[in-house]
């Protein structure tokens, strides 16, 4: 009696045998299981048109004062402000910030005035803004100025040409807005991480997240050298640039 209750027991039912012949469809998990509702992203007021600071903004050069800025030599920023536009002084040396930045949003707008025919190639309005002072964005006017494209505006200097040209005519003003991600190194100094930038010129995508090789070399090849956070500089080519409206989001 004893051995036939346990094989009942272990028999399946004749409605688990049915189950298991016809089973019933697996249902969907509930969608609330794929929502996300915190952390809540912060409210961030744009500027009132494309280009002006947000309100989560560093601003870096608003048009008025170079107080946030110094020579890279030493000392205060020997720039000329005028009409709410940064102008660069023959031979007078680059810029920095005195803050230092990690990754970055940093928007940018820079000009070349009309020059001589005579200006070509890397001497037509050179200028460019280094990333942690090392990683240079180029500037220059090379809508009609035909140079080395991985040395046009729009490159990560001698490492990517720009996806397009997307220059305005000089004397007009141009914009960039760069996303950077710093560089992660391990703790004995080797790489981890690549510097990578994502470049918008004037609204145009030119750089789509790409891993930089290193710091900027005009001759030879880069290397990196593990670092902190660094100035974002601003290059004197002895070209007449001029820059407005500079500001930056920490990421
Ligand atoms: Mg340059």
């Amino acid at each position: 009696m004893t051995k036939l209750l346990v094989l009942a027991l272990l028999l399946p039912s004749a409605a688990a045998l049915a189950q298991a012949a016809n089973p019933p469809p697996n249902p969907l998990p509930r969608p609330e299981l794929t929502e996300v509702w915190s952390p809540v992203p912060p409210k961030v007021t744009p500027g009132a048109t494309i280009g002006q600071p947000p309100s989560d903004a560093i601003l870096l050069f608003d048009g008025k004062d170079l107080s946030g800025w110094e020579s890279v030599k030493g000392g205060p920023a020997p720039w000329t402000v005028r009409d709410g536009a940064l102008l660069i002084p023959p031979k007078s040396g680059a810029i920095q910030t005195r803050e230092k930045f990690g990754d970055v949003q940093l928007h940018v707008e820079w000009m070349v005035p009309m020059l001589p025919p005579d200006r070509k190639g890397q001497d037509r309005g050179n200028s460019g803004i280094f990333l942690q002072g090392l990683y240079e964005v180029q500037v220059l006017d090379t809508l009609d100025n035909p140079t080395y494209v991985n040395g046009q505006a729009g490159s990560i200097y001698k490492q990517y040409a720009p996806l397009v040209n997307a220059q305005r005519p000089a004397p007009q003003w141009q914009s960039y807005d760069i996303v950077y991600m710093a560089p992660r190194f391990y703790g004995d100094g080797s790489l981890a991480e690549p510097a990578r930038m994502t470049i918008f010129l004037n609204g145009v995508l030119v750089q789509n997240n790409v891993p930089l090789r290193g710091p900027t070399e005009y001759r030879g090849i880069p290397l990196y050298k593990a670092h902190g956070d660094g100035p974002i500089q601003l290059q004197d080519h002895n070209n007449p640039v001029q820059y407005r409206n500079i500001w930056l989001r920490k990421l």
